[in-house]
């Protein structure tokens, strides 16, 4: 490399990203101000979600128990909550005493139950695959838009739909999401694996009567793949992880979820009550969506971070970059070579990457040795059973609670007295469909230390 393509970092920083030392990023960009980006909104995919229930439970009996709508429960972690705290506070006499459970509640948000696609991508890939088959009917005179939404399972449309295929590019969870809720609603699909997609995804898409395509890149590569199939042919359509609006949109529609959840379980939100959400980011789109739609209802009372891996820090690169340009983590000479499914993303979203330059409060990094071992500490604290990239948000309140630039983020604010009843919401993003002999796998490892 150049040295006039090195992008633009501060040189400490840049060394620490390259020694991959987990580290606290704050972004200075973020505006206290909260606009919508024009043609973004959320409530667009509030209204096509609750449109589709009745015939999505029929199509996916799982969806039956919340009346056909997609949702998964806020759980207080309180064990698992001071084991960490705890942990942290060991090396300092002077904070021994301290019980944990001060700094305010943490709550765990559990995406990695949502039914159909046991991940996160269940939201955006439900929104998208409607978005099309709306368009798709539309313009083939048998718009489901209009009249009854249970058309949507009639034998016309179903057959119509049949004669498309989707495309997309994955890691796993993304194409078990389009995959599965795409041959639901009756079209073909294709999805296009990067070299480290798990084999058991792979196994259970051919099994569901889905294309599997192995690539031997990385998980740009085979979106680039899905893209260019369906370049070449008018029947297939590629969902576009890096750019779709409606992947966004049916992430951001979480927001209102959350925000009814919180108000449930007596949990205000304003200036004396900070929100923080962290959120294991990949290429964006699932935690860009999912604070976008947060920020736009608590404004300045919301603070969202995301959380990457120490080898594919992906929108922190880009946003300390600044913008411009796309920069990688290639680019700064990391690998992109972890073991979280989904978070193996070296080039962040060019749709979402300017949005979250304003709204978003920081990323944090973590080691995949730290994943695995949140992982094993959420099933023996909790009894919850995540994959690892789930757990990478878990250390979020620890991050801005126990550490210097965290500390500075809450003094810059004024916050630092309000945080005994502050809610730190940590997202759980996949694992429910992860089969037991995988989890035993994952909890081996997370228990060596
Ligand atoms: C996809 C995924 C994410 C992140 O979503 P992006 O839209 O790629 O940023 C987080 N966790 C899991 C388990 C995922 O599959």
């Amino acid at each position: 490399m150049s040295k006039e393509q090195q992008p633009d970092l501060e040189a400490g920083l840049l060394n620490q990203l390259r020694q991959k030392q987990p580290l606290l990023w704050l972004n200075d960009g973020l505006q206290d101000d909260v606009q919508p980006t024009p043609g973004l909104d959320p409530a667009v995919a509030e209204q096509r979600l609750a449109r589709y229930s009745a015939p999505l439970t029929q199509l996916f009996p799982e969806l039956a128990a919340t009346g056909g709508r997609l949702s998964s429960a806020l759980q207080p972690v309180p064990k698992a909550q001071s084991a960490l705290q705890e942990a942290v506070h060991m090396p300092d006499p002077a904070r021994a005493g301290r019980q944990g459970q001060e700094g305010g509640a943490w709550l765990l948000k559990r995406d990695d139950a949502l039914p159909v696609a046991g991940s996160i991508k269940a939201r955006g890939g439900f929104h998208e695959v409607l978005s099309l088959a709306e368009r798709l009917t539309a313009e083939a005179g048998q718009p489901i838009a209009q009249g009854d939404p249970m058309q949507l399972c009639s034998d016309p449309v179903r057959e119509l739909l049949g004669r498309h295929a989707l495309s997309v590019g994955s890691t796993g969870n993304l194409g078990m999401s389009i995959g599965l809720i795409g041959r639901g609603l009756g079209f073909q699909v294709a999805v296009h694996m990067s070299a480290d997609a798990k084999q058991w995804k792979k196994e259970r898409l051919r099994r569901h009567g889905i294309t599997v395509v192995e690539h031997s890149g990385d998980y740009a590569a085979a979106v680039d793949a899905g893209r260019q199939e369906a370049a070449s042919s008018k029947t297939i359509h590629f969902v576009d992880d890096e750019r779709s609006p409606h992947l966004f949109l049916g992430y951001a529609a979480a927001a209102n979820e959350l925000v009814r959840q919180l108000q449930e379980q007596g949990r205000r939100v304003d200036a004396e009550h900070p929100l923080f959400v962290y959120l294991p980011c990949g290429v964006g789109g699932a935690p860009g969506g999912i604070a976008y739609g947060l920020k736009l209802h608590f404004g300045r009372h919301v603070h969202c971070f995301f959380a990457e891996p120490t080898a594919a820090p992906c929108m922190l690169v880009q946003l300390a970059a600044g913008a411009g340009k796309p920069v990688s983590v290639y680019d700064i000479g990391l690998d992109n070579k972890t073991e979280a499914d989904g978070l193996a993303v070296g080039l962040a979203s060019p749709l979402v990457a300017p949005i979250m330059a304003k709204m978003l409060s920081g990323v944090f990094t973590v080691s995949d040795d730290t994943l695995f071992q949140d992982a094993y500490l959420l099933a023996q604290q909790e009894g919850i059973l995540l994959e690892p990239s789930a757990a990478a948000a878990l250390r979020g309140p620890l991050w801005l609670c126990e550490t210097r630039s965290g500390q500075d983020y809450l003094a810059a604010r004024g916050l630092a007295r309000y945080m005994g009843h502050a809610t730190h919401v940590i997202w759980s993003t996949g694992g429910s469909l992860v089969p037991a002999q995988e989890h035993a796998k994952f909890q081996a490892r997370g228990a060596r230390r």
